[in-house]
């Protein structure tokens, strides 16, 4: 039957390519790919020889239209990007929501996804998140960003490249505090895998120190804001305390 089905492919281990991915790349007609050519090495790699055609952010909607004639004609077409699930950071929201609006099937596999692979070995607070994807390139933007996400309790989760990973790291110290605790995942699945952790103004200078740190992928996590705590009428405990010590030595 005719549907469009989302493949996520491996992060960085080929071992992480999952039977029924490989199986349902083979079944269909046509896979659209971020990159043909990136794609074309996982797919000879599998044995896969399914034609592939090109759907990335500049002809997205125009591939959309052309996908849902052959979705009409019957066919069954996948989607996959360069590494990871598609759509998250990855080219592939227009043509889900235009497929869907026009009626047809979409079915997601589950596979890998560096947010949620490098979010469940962090030790951080697991049960509430926000996947925020890549911080601005600019550093207003970035410090805009950071300072609306500053009060925000769940743990933030940012994509990150080697070149611009000193730059958002110092802003997560000036914006989100110096103490705030955090983590850095790198190169997961893959030979370097590491983590990082310790405070913002901690895990800064461990990247700052070790140029290999500066390498590879890597996934930013935050803890989330934790209120100052405040006794019933809203005073602060710290404040609290400086009154205590400050009445004992009143007369
Ligand atoms: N769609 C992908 C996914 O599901 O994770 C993400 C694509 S996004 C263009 C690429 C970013 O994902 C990298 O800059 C890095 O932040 C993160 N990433 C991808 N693979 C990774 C890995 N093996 N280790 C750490 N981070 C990775």
């Amino acid at each position: 039957p005719p549907a469009l089905y989302i493949v996520p492919t491996p992060i960085g281990n080929l071992g992480d390519m999952s039977p029924r991915a490989v199986e349902v790349l083979k079944s269909v007609t046509l896979v659209g790919c971020e990159d043909t050519r990136h794609s074309g090495r996982l797919f000879s790699h599998f044995g896969i020889s399914t034609k592939t055609v090109s759907v990335h952010d500049h002809n997205e909607r125009a591939r959309a239209q052309w996908i849902i004639e052959k979705l009409a004609e019957g066919e069954a077409v996948a989607l996959v990007s360069d590494a990871g699930t598609p759509l998250i950071s990855d080219p592939g929201y227009h043509l889900v929501s235009l497929v869907r609006e026009a009626g047809f099937n979409v079915v997601p596999l589950p596979g890998p996804c560096a947010a949620i692979t490098a979010l469940s070995a962090s030790g951080l607070p697991s049960d509430r998140f926000s996947f925020e994807g890549f911080l601005p390139a600019k550093e207003k933007g970035r410090s805009d960003k950071l300072e609306a996400l500053r009060e925000d309790p769940r743990t933030l989760i940012f994509y990150e490249s080697p070149h611009r990973i000193i730059q958002s790291l110092e802003s997560i110290v000036a914006v989100l505090g110096a103490d705030r605790p955090m983590v850095m995942a790198r190169e997961l699945s893959k030979t370097f895998e590491t983590f990082l952790s310790g405070t913002a103004a901690e895990v800064l200078a461990k990247v700052l120190a070790d140029d290999n740190q500066q390498k590879g992928e890597m996934v930013l996590m935050c803890h989330g804001f934790v209120a100052p705590e405040q006794d019933d009428e809203g005073v602060p405990a710290k404040a609290m305390e400086t009154l205590a010590l400050l009445a004992a030595e009143l007369p």
